[in-house]
Order: structure tokens, then C-alpha cells, then sequence
């Protein structure tokens, strides 16, 4: 089958087509500046990049520009959009109602819609790529495949916040979490590569990316996760401060005359491992080429990123009361050994020890903990967009099946 697999920002979209069979891209790229100008990046398996400078006022005319491109007679590697058989669209949020991955009707489109207070930047982004794909490829299945679905199996301790019940029963103030399908396709993937007992096995998942979260995933379940109501809660991210004392708020709000929407931008936008480093980046990359120069700022911006890693993987292992493997994913998980190093150097307690020759390897599934280590450490490649499209697949024979029962 020819999954579409569709992941949509404010003014950006990412898309992916994946043959189901043998999991292969086909094509791939990206839509920038939607609503400003509008640039399409794409790429067929094996051939050159090509870009294409074209207005796209919406997403409607960027999936329109996808399209054309995937049955273009040179390049592309359709011969007409009746090969493409499901979209996969990655959405955001699906609050309490949406626990698991849909095919997209009108509920769902509304449950999507009411979900924006909870993801502003994100939810609206997401139902303008699923009416444009409904609106331009009529008659396919479209599923939706949420960020926050994965975490749904956390229990009320993990995931109620000790604030009035009202707000829980008015607004559904909780935590969520997010990054669900990585966490989700790595957790499996773990299990699967170190011969675990899904029934029993006890996984911790540090998806560390400019966004980053952790997930504790006990007999292939989630039972706690960092993130909250929205991706603010947690680890220190790339620009986000995560975990900070709610009163920090009123205090700058009042001594520098600012509103909790400004707040807000500046936790979001310009707080995490920028700031700590001075505003020097938030791309691990420069950090460490600036650490390595002798840059006080750069260096702590990483220790404290490693340490509250380290303290999340601590609290975990107790949530959990143990942990067999812990598996390192994201852009930073992936590639950046220093952070993998300083924060298994706190986890000796564990039984558990890095083997710096492995902890040299990047991007590649590999164990990094020594042989005799208790609890094993190990990179496993996240993949999102192919789990968007396993989970597409899955539902879309399971609704064939259903039909011709019928
Ligand atoms: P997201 O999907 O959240 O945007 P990614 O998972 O792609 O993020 O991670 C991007 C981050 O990964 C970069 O900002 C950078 O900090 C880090 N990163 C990527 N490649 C490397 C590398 N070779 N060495 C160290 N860090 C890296």
C-alpha cells in the first residue's frame, strides 16, 4: 500500500511516501513559507533534490504542489494519485476524547478542532493539511495519528496535576505529553532489538530533540511521561526551560511589566539550552564546539540538559521500581555522545556503565552500555513517519476487513 504520510506546521509541511510492503520512501520533502511566499523541497528515492519557489498562500495549494510533483512524468514516481491508497496525517493533540489513532471523520475533525485551545500552534495547522488532502484526493482514508495517544495509559497519579478538581473536570487540565509516536516506535523497536519480554519489560525512552521528552514504558505501556498539558513541562529543551517554579511567572510578569502571554513566548522561544548558554544557540552541535573552546556558558547548558535527563531517568526507574534498557532517540539522542556520557555518569547506582568506543556511534542502532552492565543503554533510531504510516495501514485493513464481514 502507498501511504501519504502528511505532518504539517503553522507555515511548514513535511511529507513522506512510504510503500507499506517494503517500508521503503519512495519520495520525500518539504513545504516552507507557507502564507508568505512558499518553496517546495522535493526529493524521489535515489534522484536529486528539487526546489521550487511558488507562492502557496495555503496548505491547500502546498499538498496541491506535493501532489503535482509526485505524478510529475519526469520525476515523479506515481503514475496517477489512484496509487496513493491513505494519508497518514500526524496531529498534535487529541485531548482525552481521541486515544488512539482514528480514520478521520467528522467526529474527529471536531474533537481535532475543540483540542486547539490545547494546541495552538500545531492543532489548526493539522486540520488545514487533512481538509486539503480530503478536498484534493476525495475518497481516500485519512487517519489521524495523534502526539498524545501513546501517554494515554498513564495512570490518574502520573497524569493529574494537584490543582482543583474543577479545573480537571471543566477544562481537562492534565498531563498529556507528546512526542507519543516516537516514544511509541521506540519503545517497541527496543524490545524488539534486546530480546525483552513485552509483557514484562521495563523501558525508559529519552526522545531528545529541540524538543524533548522521556516516557517510562512498563510491559510496552506508558505509565509516565515529562510533557504535559502542553510540550512546555519537563526536560530542559532547546529553547524551552521545562520543569520551573509556576511563581517564576508572577514574579517577572510584575517586575518587568509583562504578560503571561509574553511569558509564555519568552519559556517557549527563548528559555532552555539558548539561554543557558548565553543565547549563544540552542543546536547542540555549537554547544559543544563551544564548550570545547573553553565557553563556561555552553558547557553548563549541557550539564544541566545531561542532569535533568539523568534525574527524569532516576525517577523513572523508581516509577517503574526497575528498568531494563534505556533508549536514547532524537537529534541529540542520536548523535551527541558527550550528552549520552554525562548522563549515564550519574546512573552507576544502576549497574550501569557506558563503553566509550560504542558511545562513539551515530545514528545508528547500537548498545552503548558495557557487557556486564545491569541495565543495557543503547541508540535506537526513532522514525515517525513510519510509524504514521504502520499505524495508517493498520487501520485502514482493519476498516476493509470490517466492510466486507459486512
Ligand atoms: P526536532 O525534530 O525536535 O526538531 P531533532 O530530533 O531533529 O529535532 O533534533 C535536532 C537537534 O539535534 C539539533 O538542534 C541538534 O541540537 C541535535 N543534533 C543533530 N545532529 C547532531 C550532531 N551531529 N551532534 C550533536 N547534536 C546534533
Amino acid at each position: 500500500m502507498n501511504v501519504l504520510v502528511i505532518n504539517c506546521g503553522s507555515s511548514s509541511l513535511k511529507f513522506q511516501l512510504i510503500n507499506s510492503e517494503t517500508e521503503e520512501v519512495a519520495a520525500k520533502g518539504l513545504c516552507e513559507r507557507i502564507g508568505i511566499d512558499g518553496r517546495l523541497v522535493y526529493q524521489p528515492a535515489g534522484g536529486e533534490k528539487e526546489i521550487t519557489e511558488a507562492p502557496m498562500p495555503t496548505h491547500t495549494e502546498a499538498i496541491s504542489m506535493v501532489l503535482d510533483a509526485l505524478v510529475n512524468p519526469k520525476t515523479g514516481v506515481l503514475k496517477s494519485l489512484d496509487e496513493v491508497e491513505a494519508i497518514g496525517h500526524r496531529v498534535l493533540h487529541g485531548g482525552a476524547k481521541l486515544t488512539a489513532s482514528r480514520i478521520i471523520d467528522d467526529y474527529v475533525i471536531s474533537v481535532i478542532d475543540e483540542c486547539c485551545d490545547l494546541g495552538p500552534l500545531h492543532n489548526p495547522a493539522n486540520l488545514m493539511g487533512i481538509r486539503a488532502c480530503m478536498k484534493l484526493m476525495p475518497g481516500k482514508a485519512n487517519v489521524a495519528v495523534f502526539d498524545t495517544a501513546f501517554h494515554q495509559t498513564m495512570p490518574a497519579k502520573a497524569y493529574r496535576y494537584a490543582i482543583p478538581t474543577k479545573f480537571y473536570d471543566k477544562y481537562a487540565i492534565r498531563k498529556y505529553g507528546f512526542h507519543g509516536t516516537s516514544h511509541s516506535f521506540v519503545s517497541k523497536e527496543t524490545i524488539k532489538y534486546l530480546g525483552l519480554n513485552k509483557e514484562t519489560s521495563k523501558v525508559i525512552v529519552a526522545h531528545l530533540g529541540n524538543g524533548a521528552s522521556i516516557s517510562a514504558v512498563k510491559g510496552g505501556e506508558c505509565v509516565d511521561t515529562s510533557m504535559g498539558l502542553t510540550p512546555l513541562e519537563g526536560l530542559i529543551m532547546g529553547t524551552r526551560s521545562g520543569d520551573l517554579d509556576p511563581a517564576v511567572l508572577e514574579y517577572l510578569c510584575n517586575h518587568e511589566n509583562l504578560s503571561v502571554s509574553d511569558m509564555l513566548r519568552i519559556l517557549n522561544k527563548e528559555s532552555g539550552v539558548y539561554a543557558l548558554s548565553d543565547n549563544l544557540s540552542s543546536d547542540f552541535r555549537d554547544l559543544e564546539e563551544a564548550m570545547d573552546g573553553g565557553n563556561k556558558a555552553a558547557e553548563l547548558a549541557i550539564d544541566a540538559f545531561s542532569y535533568r535527563v539523568a534525574k527524569y531517568i532516576g525517577s523513572y526507574v523508581a516509577a517503574m521500581n526497575g528498568v531494563d534498557a534505556i533508549a536514547f532517540t532524537g537529534g541529540i539522542g542520536e548523535n551527541a555522545g558527550i550528552v549520552r556520557e554525562k548522563v549515564i555518569s550519574y546512573l552507576g547506582f544502576l549497574g550501569l556503565a557506558i563503553d566509550p568506543e560504542q558511545n562513539k556511534k551515530r545514528g545508528e542502532r547500537c548498545i552503548i552500555s558495557t557487557k556486564d552492565s545491569k541495565v543495557i543503554a543503547a541508540i535506537v533510531p526513532t522514525n515517525e513517519e513510519l510509524a504514521i504510516c504502520r499505524e495508517t495501514v493498520e487501520l485502514v485493513e482493519k476498516a476493509g476487513g470490517a466492510k466486507e464481514e459486512i
